[in-house]
């Protein structure tokens, strides 16, 4: 029995017309004789009725008083809808389908409400189903912990399970089904001639996506690359092939493919950045107090920067009014620039290529973007710009390495010359 795992997207399944084209893809994979466990998000975006963000809405999410627990039993009904509403739609079409939840399929997470993990994928329900019917549909982001308690994968988390399910019944390949034509080299929103990438390293899409790419979660990448199971991100609307996403050449396994010196560009808005300055002699104290004080409260600091005077880093804007507010409590008197947005610049074949970092100095510097703090590591460098200059230092940077062009510079073509 070969099985194939789908995921369609919010967007994708959001109404009649739209779920027509994910009829069609799925008829296309049982015409090929797969058997097909297929995984949905919930349906549509906000203001649509049970979209996850509406749901929130209910309980005057992010003002709410609801407990993490109760989140999630909310949440997961977004996906449940989506899942009873696509199973019931293949049946009328003639196509034998079942619809299950997270924790029916046999995802065990921990008990990290609205961030858990997934412990155990426990397939046999599943695959009982898929000697019934021709389809299994779940319902995707979300599990239950060892005391049965409902939980959910973080936001995006439908890509999760689908690849969590993709690993664990060892699937030909994990499709995940989306509104674009795959991973772009940037965000198509904001650049309008970002080009869709054929095929690209796991490593690479990990690092794109934990920079914020959006079109995949990156634990999905993670779990399909550990479990050596392509990922195939393509277009709900279009037929043509989207972006594979493995570590093979040619279908050669253990040939690597080549990875680009620059593949793309990410962005994560809404970031604020945090100074606390301080005298030298007081500035063990600062360094040590400050971000022992972060670490307490549970607030996720980025970007730090640490001198003998103070110390600079960032935070997520939701986080910052209570990372001020402990900072003063503790004496010290921070100053911050909200509405900061984080570029990344990543390519796995950056490692020891001169010129990446001054190339991209100069294109921003020569749009007249400010950059408030940069970093490096051997596959990504990031800059931190204020977000008003953000559509313009994305979109310079995109033309400053040609991303656009196809002929995208490959790492192994570049030293072999
Ligand atoms: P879904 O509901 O199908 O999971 P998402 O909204 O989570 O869709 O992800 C798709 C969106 O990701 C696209 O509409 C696009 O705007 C955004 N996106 C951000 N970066 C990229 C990128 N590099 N390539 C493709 N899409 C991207
Ligand atoms: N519906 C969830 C969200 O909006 C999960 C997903 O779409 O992957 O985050
Ligand atoms: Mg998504």
């Amino acid at each position: 029995m070969q099985i194939l795992v789908q995921k369609f997207g919010g967007t994708s399944v959001q109404s009649n017309q739209s779920r027509k084209h994910v009829l069609r893809h799925i008829e296309n994979a049982l015409n090929n004789d797969f058997k097909l466990v297929v995984v949905v998000s919930a349906l549509g975006r906000s203001p649509d009725p049970y979209a996850t963000d509406s749901l929130l809405e209910l309980v005057d999410y992010p003002e709410h008083s609801i407990t993490n627990r109760e989140l999630d039993m909310l949440m997961v009904c977004g996906e449940i809808i989506a899942s009873v509403v696509l199973s019931n739609e293949l049946r009328k079409s003639g196509i034998s389908s079942i619809a299950l939840t997270g924790a029916q399929a046999g995802i065990k997470t921990n008990a990290d409400f609205n961030q858990a993990k997934i412990k155990e994928v426990e397939p046999s329900r599943i695959l009982t189903e898929l000697k019934k019917h021709d389809v299994v549909v779940v319902a995707g982001f979300q599990g239950k912990n060892l005391q049965g308690e409902l939980t959910t994968l973080g936001r995006g988390g439908s890509d999760t399970t689908a690849a969590a399910l993709g690993a664990a019944l060892a699937a030909k390949s994990i499709e995940i089904f989306t509104d674009v034509n795959g991973i772009m080299t940037a965000d198509p929103r904001v650049v309008k001639n970002a080009r869709a990438l054929d095929i690209v390293s796991y490593r690479e899409i990990c690092n794109l996506a934990y920079q914020g790419a959006k079109v995949i979660h990156p634990r999905a990448v993670e779990i399909a690359m550990h479990a050596k199971v392509p990922i195939r991100v393509r277009s709900t609307y279009e037929e043509n092939g989207g972006t594979l996403v493995t570590n093979t050449r040619n279908g050669k396994v253990g040939v690597d493919i080549s990875d680009r010196v620059v593949t793309g560009i990410a962005h994560l808005a809404n970031i604020t950045q945090i100074k606390v300055q301080t005298k030298e002699k007081e500035a063990y104290r600062l360094q040590s107090e400050v971000f022992k004080a972060m670490a307490d409260a549970g607030i996720s600091i980025d970007f730090i920067n640490i001198s003998p005077t103070g110390v600079i880093y960032t935070v997520p804007n939701q986080q910052a009014k209570r990372a001020i507010t402990i900072l003063k409590s503790k004496g010290f008197n921070p100053s911050i620039l909200d509405d900061c947005t984080k570029v990344s610049v990543v390519g796995a074949g950056m490692t020891g290529v001169p010129g990446v970092a001054s190339r991209i100095v100069h294109a921003l510097t020569s749009k007249g973007v400010q950059i408030l703090q940069s970093a490096d590591s051997h596959t990504t460098i990031w800059v931190l710009i204020p977000s008003k200059d953000l559509f313009t230092a994305v979109n310079a940077l995109h033309e400053e390495f040609d991303l656009s062009n196809q002929s995208t510079i490959l790492h192994d073509f570049l030293t072999e010359r």
